[in-house]
Order: C-alpha cells, then structure tokens, then sequence
C-alpha cells in the first residue's frame, strides 16, 4: 500500500496545482450549479477563517474562473438562497443540513486528537444512522451527502424543509440525534410491554433506540455522562453485550430500572453531540464547496454517491498528496 501523507496542511504550491492540474467545474454537484445565481460565496485565502464573503457568481464558468486564479485556501457556498445574495437579502430558503464532524463525535473508538480513518468511519456510521430517519420517518427524498475532509454533510433540498424555521430545525435535530428521552416510555409498564423487547424496547421510537443503543456499544469507561456514576458506567459496559442484542428487558433488569432511567436520560443528553446543531439551525450558514481543497487536512471536500462504499482515503485524496517526497 502506499503510504499517504493525509492529514497534513497543503503548501500554496500544492493548492495552485491541484486547482489549476486537478480541479474540474464538473465537480461541483448540480444542486449548487444549478442554484449557483441563488447563492452567496464564501472564501478563505489565506487559512484564517472565510473572510472573503459576499461573492456571487451568475453561472459555474465564473466560479471556474475564480477559483482557477484565486487557488483559495478553502471555499464555501451558503445553504440559503437569495434573491440578492451579494448582499445576503431576500432570503427564499435553506438547506436543512446536518453536520457530522469525526473531530467532534461524543464517543470516539480511536484516541487521535484530529481525525482518522476509525473516527471518520465512526461519523459515517452516523451518517448512515441520519440517512435512514431522514428518508424513511420524515420523507425526505432529495438529500446529499457530503464528505467535508473531517467528516460529513448531510443536506437536504426537499421543498417541504427549505422554508422551515431555527425551531423545526432544532426540533429535528433532537430528533433525529435521539435527544429527547420520548415520554411515552416512562408511562409504560415494563411487564405490559415486555413482549416488545426485541423490536421497539417500551415503545421508544425506533431512531431513538437505535441512537442509544449505538451510543452504549461506543461507550468507554472515560465517559461522562450526566447522573451517572463510575459504578453505574461500569455496570452498564459490563452487560452491554445484551444490547447488542436487542435484550433490553434483561438489561434493565441487571442494571435495575431507576439507574436504567439514569443511563438512558445520560446517554439522550451525550447524543446531542452527534450533529453539531447550530450548523443545522444556522439559516445562513456557508458550508464547504464539494470538489473545493480542505487544505488543512489535503483532502477533497466531495460528493458522495453511496455512503456504505465511499472511502475518503481512497476517492477524497487529491493528486499531489501521492507525488509528495
Ligand atoms: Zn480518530
């Protein structure tokens, strides 16, 4: 295998030849082409922050040629459209997007301190775990995902979520991270229900559960969680593998149901972490161009076509990265 030099910050010299030798207009997805009039430009030049805001481009050759020039350190476009986005005014909608950041994953397997490819996989378990709600509890059909160079961007277009508010946003969210401990579980009687443990434990909505349960199986003895203490944590890791399972009436049952309640409300408050939710509820927020250079990193910002085979190590790493000494 050859070794890669991922990870590490791109020279201006190899952000020059990768725009000018590698980058190519067709690699930005039609949903920004085809919306580009709509949207307002961000770019960074020098790596220290978007600074150069406010840019529109009227069609995909001006940005071709703007980038081209310019070799930015890093590019991004808004998820709002705008009647007068070089001013950011009129504002006519926005994608509701969902940012999974491997750096940022509440409870992470690896133990590097940027990302790697066990933590990225991490976030695109996630992302697999958002892509399924999405479409299958809420509907929505016109989503892409985005491999952003730390992890991933989950956007959507539907018309009926373009026009939403901060609050049905932040509502999803929770939603969709299995933040809210649904109440209906707390009303139930556990032997009523018992018969249920195998698919929806005590009538929790199945995002939530599947949320929680993959949050138990990543836990590690390091964690805080809210309300719970190092016995409890300790106990919980030791009979997880029921979970694994689905056997959440013998869990509880080991565990007991008062400190139950405590692991489950611990963990509903630790998924919070899953998307960063002022991402999603930000309505002009500028989010990195697919096909554009994270030059932090030196990977390709890209669209993803289908999460369960994409490889970033192998789809996302530009030219230059292989040629360096
Ligand atoms: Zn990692």
């Amino acid at each position: 295998m050859v070794k890669i030099e991922y990870l590490t910050p791109a020279t201006p010299e190899e952000r020059k030849r990768y725009y000018k030798e590698e980058w190519n207009i067709k690699q930005v997805p039609d949903f920004i082409s085809n919306t580009i009039q709509d949207r307002e430009f961000g770019f960074d030049h020098v790596g220290r922050g978007p600074n150069d805001r406010y840019k529109v481009f009227r069609n995909p050759d001006f940005l071709r040629r703007f980038l081209k020039v310019r070799t930015p350190f890093a590019a991004y476009s808004s998820v709002a459209f705008y009647d007068k986005p070089m001013r950011r005014d009129g504002w006519k909608g926005a994608e509701l997007v969902f940012d999974v950041d491997a750096k940022d994953i509440p409870v992470r397997t690896c133990e590097c301190d940027g990302v790697c490819e066990i933590c990225l996989n991490e976030a695109k378990e996630i992302v697999s775990g958002i892509l399924d709600t999405l479409n299958g509890d809420l509907g929505l059909k016109n989503i892409h995902v985005v491999y952003s160079g730390r992890g991933y961007h989950v956007r959507c277009l539907d018309e009926g979520v373009m026009g939403t508010d901060s609050d049905v946003r932040s509502q999803i969210v929770k939603y969709i991270a299995g933040v809210d401990v649904p109440e209906n579980e707390y009303s139930l009687d556990f032997e009523k229900v018992s018969y249920e443990h195998f698919v929806i434990p005590f009538g929790y909505p199945k995002v939530f559960t599947d949320r929680i349960k993959y949050s138990i199986l990543h836990l590690n003895d390091k964690v805080e969680l809210d309300d719970v203490n190092k016995k409890l944590l300790k106990d919980v890791l030791k009979y997880r593998n029921l979970i694994e399972t689905d056997q959440w009436g013998v869990f509880k049952g080991n565990i007991g149901p008062q400190r139950y309640k405590k692991v489950i409300k611990g963990i509903a408050s630790l998924n919070m972490g899953l998307v960063d939710a002022k991402v999603s509820i930000d309505l002009k927020r500028i989010l990195r161009l697919p096909s554009s250079l994270h030059s932090m990193v030196s990977m390709k910002c890209t669209e993803v076509k289908n999460i369960e085979t994409f490889d970033p190590f192998k789809e996302a790493v530009p030219k230059f990265v292989y040629e360096r000494k």
